[in-house]
Order: C-alpha cells, then structure tokens, then sequence
C-alpha cells in the first residue's frame, strides 16, 4: 500500500513541478474529459450508488451529477478568467509601481470525501482543484464502497495518475496517505475525523478545508405559509433517506401552528411516498447496520407521532416525526442524519434563538416567516454556514454563493469561484521602475525625514 501511494505521490509532485497544469487551456481539456467520461459512465454510477443504499437515478442525477456538470461547466467557461493576474492599487508608499495577486495553484491535493454523496463530495471538489491548476488525490468513502469502486474505475482508466487518480480505502488508507504532505487537503465528513485530519494537517503546516455537519436547525414562524413550509421541508428532511449534511435536523415550531403543520408534514409525506414509503422508489436506505441501530437508539415510542415503523433486513427507516422533544432528549443530543425529525415547540423566538446561539454553530439554518423584521434578526443574531429563507437546502444549489460550515460545521468553502479561489494561493506581487527612489526611507533618520514620511503615510 505504502510503495502505491508513494509512486503515485511522486508522479503527481512531478507533473505539477513540469507546470504544465499552469497552462488554463491544459486544465479546461481535463474538466472536458473528466465531464465526457463521467456522462458516459452514467449507468455504471447509477447502479453503483442504488447498491450502496438504495438511491434511485433521480436523486442521482438531481444532488449528485447534474451539480457536478454544471460545476464544471462553469469552471470551464470562466476559469481562465479567475486564473487571471488582477491589478490592484499600490499606494503611496509604493510609488511609482504596479501591484498584482496571482492566483497560483497549491500544489498536491488530497480530496477525502464522505459517503452520503459519494460522487458529489468527491468530484466537486477535484472540479475546483483542477480548475485551479493542482493535481489531485480522491479519498471516497469506504461506506459508499460501490460508488468508491465506480469512481476508481472510471477516473483511474481514464485520467493520467500524476494528474488525477482516486485511491480507495478506508481509516487505515486515509491514515497513511496523512503520513505524506500534500500541499492542500479538502476534507468532508464529521467532526470527530475532522478534527484527526487536521491535526495530521498541521504536521506539515498543510492549509485544509474542512466541510463538516452538526445540527441544523428550522425555525416555523406563526406567519409561515404552514402548507408551503410542510412540503419543502419533507422533501429536504427526507432526501437521501435524511442523510444529507444540510438536512433541517430538528424544527423549532412556534406553538400555535404546530398541529396544523404535523397534518400538513403527515400529508406531504403521503403524496410524496405513499402509504407505505417502504415501496417507494424515491425512498433512500440507511447506509450500514450501524447507522441504522444508532438512529433506532434516537426514537422515542411516546413522542413519534408520524412512522416510526422500521425494517432492519431493509435497513429502512420510515419517515418519522418526534413531538414534544426537548433539547435534553436523546436525538437532541447528535447529529440525527436520518429520517427522523424532532419537533421542539416555543412561544417566544427570542427562547428559540437563545437556544440555537448556546449550541454549536449550524452548518445551515432555515427559517419560515413571510416577515422582513424577523428574517433579519434572525440572519443578524444567529452565526451558521448558509441557509435559506421560506425553503431548505437551496443555497446549496446557487453556485454563486460559498458553500461552507463555520466554527464546528467547518471552515473553507467551496462551489464555482469560490472553489477555485479555495485551491488557490493568492500571490501577492508589487512591480517597482528604477527612475524613483525615495531617499528619506534610508538612514540616517532625521528629524525632517520623519516629518515627511508623516506627512505621506499619514
Ligand atoms: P465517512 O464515515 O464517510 O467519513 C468521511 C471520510 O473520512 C471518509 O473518506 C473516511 O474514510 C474518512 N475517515 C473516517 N475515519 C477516519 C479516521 N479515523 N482517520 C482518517 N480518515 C477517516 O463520513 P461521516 O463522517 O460519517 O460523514 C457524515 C458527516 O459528514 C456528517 O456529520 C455530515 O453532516 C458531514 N457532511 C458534511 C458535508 C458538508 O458538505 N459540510 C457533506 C456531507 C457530510
């Protein structure tokens, strides 16, 4: 394993050190490749992820390909442009001269993806690596092992491994590949792993991005249009079988539109999956019997008001919604990262802030109010990494705007412009002439000297 990992390490530190992967028009052929195979492959993926847990081709192609086309897409159409040199000002203190940022690729990157979006968290991120000039390592997920597989087939026999090539594996692979220093690692996954990466990270003084999780909250105002709300977040909830990092994990509900909305939540989930969403082909399953047993551990009998039938042969879990959960119940207690949704009640949205404000900060944050005053308190109160008013998941799927956690949900960001500036370092170059040299910045230092350079640097 060892031996493997390093020829390949020494191949991609060789071909970035040939700079050939400077040159943009290099760079945009691989995006163009890499879309190419990908399409062709298409039914491979799809039968791989439906065997990892059930997925159908629908959601496949909804979170999963179609963002990752469109990524690239737009990292072709605009990457020369972001790969450009940008001129800014200079200064006084710099005259006369011209000042530039270079965004300059890293280097060697290591991308460790999850396994709840396999292709997605795995190849969005190489599309912004790429496009910034780097080579790039992928580290799927072992417990999406055959979408791992897929993926290793189809950029392995397809890509130049000093370029881009997947290695597969799991605790034991990843840990070894931390031995070695790469110039940039990108990593998605839990917070527990997130904090072992980075503390192989800093052994190098490698910079990292790290797009974590945790409890993401939804907050339903009186004013909320309740059937609205109820559809959008059932099918946010629900999604990937709820296995979604930006999932809305628990819903903050104002007391008195709470009946109403568990009958709308009820009925949605009715339309959308049918009396009996073990038959639902839209219907994800959890991924392993771990999982399945430690969100089994999250359901309270008393408090489900709607599911809660479950089927372990299956690994399913039927959509499920907790009443009258507190913030000291169980499910309350972790990320749930299932098809279980918990309903905490409050009169006062300033408890429900409170609540929010002494807990880590969300990766996402959704609130339902058709009122600007509220909507701008709770987006000036409250610190999350992105989220979306009056729908859930959406900011997610808006390539202008970073996607990324803050305080325990993460740090970085990524999605179009902002992945390729992650991947890159900001060169900063001022370019002198020789004609002018000011005198009065050299000893000796006088008295009028010191008044001049007062005078011009303020
Ligand atoms: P996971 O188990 O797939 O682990 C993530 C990666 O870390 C995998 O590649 C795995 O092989 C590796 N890994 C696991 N243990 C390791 C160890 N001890 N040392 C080194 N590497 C190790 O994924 P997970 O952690 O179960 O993912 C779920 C979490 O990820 C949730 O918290 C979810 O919210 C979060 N997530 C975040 C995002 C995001 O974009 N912010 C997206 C998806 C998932």
């Amino acid at each position: 394993m060892e031996n493997n990992f390093n020829i390949i390490l020494e191949k991609q530190s060789a071909f970035f050190a040939s700079n050939q992967s400077k040159n943009t028009q290099f760079r945009i052929e691989q995006l163009k490749k890499l879309i190419r195979v990908l399409k062709a492959n298409e039914q491979l993926l799809n039968e791989a992820v439906y065997k990892d847990f059930k997925k159908s081709a629908f959601e496949t192609y909804e979170t999963e390909l179609a963002i990752i086309y469109s990524e690239i897409k737009i990292a072709i159409r605009k990457l020369s442009h972001w790969a450009k040199m940008k001129s800014v000002g200079s200064g006084l203190s710099n005259f006369p001269g011209k000042s530039y940022i270079i965004p300059e690729p890293y280097g060697n990157v290591l991308v460790i993806g999850a396994w709840n979006y396999p292709y997605h968290l795995s190849i969005l991120p190489a599309v912004s690596a790429l496009a910034a000039g780097n080579t790039v390592i992928i580290k799927p997920s072992e417990l999406s092992l055959n979408a791992s597989q897929a993926m290793a087939k189809i950029i392995n026999e397809n890509f130049d491994e000093g370029i881009l090539h997947v290695i597969e594996g799991g605790v034991e692979e990843t840990t070894t590949l931390l031995k070695h220093s790469f110039d940039f690692i990108f990593y998605t996954g839990g917070e527990v792993v997130g904090k072992i990466i980075m503390k192989a990270a800093s052994e190098n003084l490698t910079p990292l991005a790290l797009e974590l999780g945790g409890k993401s909250p939804t907050i339903i105002e009186k004013d909320a249009n309740i059937k609205m709300a109820a559809k959008r977040i059932v099918w946010g909830k629900f999604l990937n079988g709820g296995q979604t990092c930006v999932a809305p994990d628990y819903l903050l509900v104002d007391q008195s539109i709470k009946e109403k909305l568990i009958d709308e939540i009820r009925n949605q989930i009715k339309l959308i999956h049918g009396e009996n969403p073990l038959f639902s082909e839209a219907f994800v399953r959890i991924i392993n019997p771990r999982h399945f047993q430690r969100l089994i551990s999250l359901l309270d009998k008393e408090k489900i008001v709607i599911g809660g039938n479950t089927c372990e042969n299956e690994l399913y879990i039927e959509p499920t919604v907790l009443d009258n959960v507190s913030f000291d119940d169980k499910v309350m207690q972790e990320e749930i990262f299932g098809p279980i949704l918990p309903i905490i009640t409050y009169e006062n949205l300033d408890w429900a802030i409170a609540q929010i404000k002494s807990r880590p900060k969300p990766l996402a944050l959704y609130l339902f109010s058709n009122t600007a005053k509220v909507q701008q308190k709770v987006l000036q109160e409250v610190s999350f990494g992105g989220g979306t008013i009056n729908d859930v998941i959406m900011h997610l799927a808006n390539d202008k705007l970073p996607f990324g956690g803050v305080g325990s949900s993460g740090m970085g960001n990524y999605h179009g412009k902002y992945g390729f500036t992650t991947f890159s370092h900001q060169k900063a170059i001022i370019k002198k002439t020789n004609w002018f040299e000011p005198w009065f910045k050299y000893p000796p230092y006088t008295k009028g000297k010191l008044e001049l350079i007062r005078k011009i640097l303020g």
